[in-house]
């Protein structure tokens, strides 16, 4: 049986129709397949790889970590470098109220334990999130997700969740005194981007300042330079009591967290004591790496480069075709008339040699995030080839 075969009996399946390329190794902007093709990486597994795949300063700090010690306790009881120096460095970068990092094993688990934290922090029930939102797929993080088509055959979900539009007057009207937190994404990835006006956003910590509730503010596939600042949250004047980290965070391997004040986090040590638990949380081999990737992104100045290469890419994505092009920094939705005609464009651009996809909540946009490493002659191969598949 060849590896595709095997691919399809033994790895548990959640699609018809998987992209399936058999990958044989990444390296900076680019993928190569078994069939000794390469592709042009639009997507940087999903806001992963910020700095390209498998940057040497990345391996590097893998392997010096892998030689001294992977796994040796869970999470909080020990003092693992790794851990202790990578939270130093967020900190140093986040707002003064963001100093204490809970580094989970992914982002789901973050919004698990942002979650987890308004309720115990606040003592209330309630949790208000957007339709059409992104969290993750546990079943808390999926009872804030935005959409019904993909929750509801889980139910019975989390009692005391509300949804409202993102950007509406509603979801700022009901935030009160039973709120525990309002968790959002900074901007709506999932819904083929979406942008918080300014003022939504500065009435709604307002609100949230006023009522006791938490803001949980999901910087996921936003945060490490995705929207052309480090953080998404820096676009507007608005800081949340709690950031949720995860994706390029890891620096390609597996790493989420979300972020407090010192106060706030306090209300994990006690009744019950380990209020959040994990075996592989912060992994000392994924802190590394993170740590590695995120010295790159902010040494090459890689995020003071997005705003060009946005600019570039809307001027190249011109067609009667596109309908419209939304974007914040190199997070970028490319909406035609439908989503088959995404698919089938997306299909005949990987037989072009470049790779990309749909977003769940907006599958008649095409996906362009690709790594912010992709250089301006990329960007125009990349445009010239979306618009020949057109
Ligand atoms: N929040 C957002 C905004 C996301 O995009 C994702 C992943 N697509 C998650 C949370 C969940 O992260 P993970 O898949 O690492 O659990």
């Amino acid at each position: 049986m060849d590896q595709r075969q095997l691919f399809r009996r033994h790895l548990a399946q959640t699609s018809e129709s998987p992209i399936g390329l058999d990958i044989t190794h990444a390296a900076g902007n680019y993928l190569y397949d078994a069939d000794g093709n390469k592709y042009l990486d639009l997507i940087g597994g999903i806001s992963v790889c910020n700095i390209g795949h498998t940057h040497p300063e990345v391996i590097h700090a893998i392997k010096q970590q892998a030689e001294k010690y992977l796994h040796i306790m869970v999470y909080g009881e020990l003092i693992q470098s790794p851990q202790v120096q990578y939270a130093t460095l967020l900190s140093k970068h986040l707002p003064q109220t963001l100093s204490s990092v809970y580094f989970t094993n992914s982002g789901t688990e973050a919004t698990e334990g942002a979650i987890k934290l308004a309720r115990r922090a606040t003592g209330r029930p309630g949790i208000i999130s957007c339709n059409k939102s992104y969290h993750g797929a546990s079943l808390g993080a999926l009872s804030v997700m935005g959409d019904e088509y993909w929750r509801n055959a889980f139910r019975p979900l989390l009692p005391g969740v509300k949804r409202f539009d993102y950007n509406s007057t509603a979801l700022i009207e009901a935030v009160d005194t039973t709120t525990a937190c309002v968790i959002i994404e900074t901007v709506q990835a999932e819904a083929g981007v979406l942008e918080p006006g300014p003022e939504w956003l500065t009435a709604l910590r307002a609100r949230c300042t006023e009522t006791g509730a938490l803001l949980v503010m999901d910087e996921i596939q936003c945060g490490f330079g995705r929207t052309g600042k480090l953080w998404g949250f820096q676009h507007y004047d608005v800081v949340p009591d709690i950031v949720l980290l995860g994706k390029a965070l890891g620096g390609g391997m597996p790493l989420g967290a979300f972020i407090s004040s010192q106060e706030l986090m306090q209300n994990l040590m006690h009744d019950p004591v380990l209020g959040h638990i994990t075996t592989f949380g912060g992994h000392p081999v994924s802190c590394a790496a993170g740590m590695a990737a995120m010295q790159v992104l902010l040494n090459e100045k890689l995020v003071e480069e997005v705003n060009a290469k946005e600019k570039l890419f809307h001027s190249l994505l011109r067609h009667p075709a596109i309908k419209a092009v939304r974007s914040k920094g190199l997070l970028i939705a490319v909406e035609l008339d439908g989503a088959s005609h995404v698919l089938n464009t997306l299909r005949a651009c990987l037989e072009k040699g470049l790779f990309s996809d749909w977003f769940l909540f907006a599958p008649e946009c095409i996906r362009v995030a690709p790594p912010l490493t992709i250089t301006h002659a990329e960007i125009e191969i990349a445009c010239d080839r979306i618009l020949k598949c057109l």
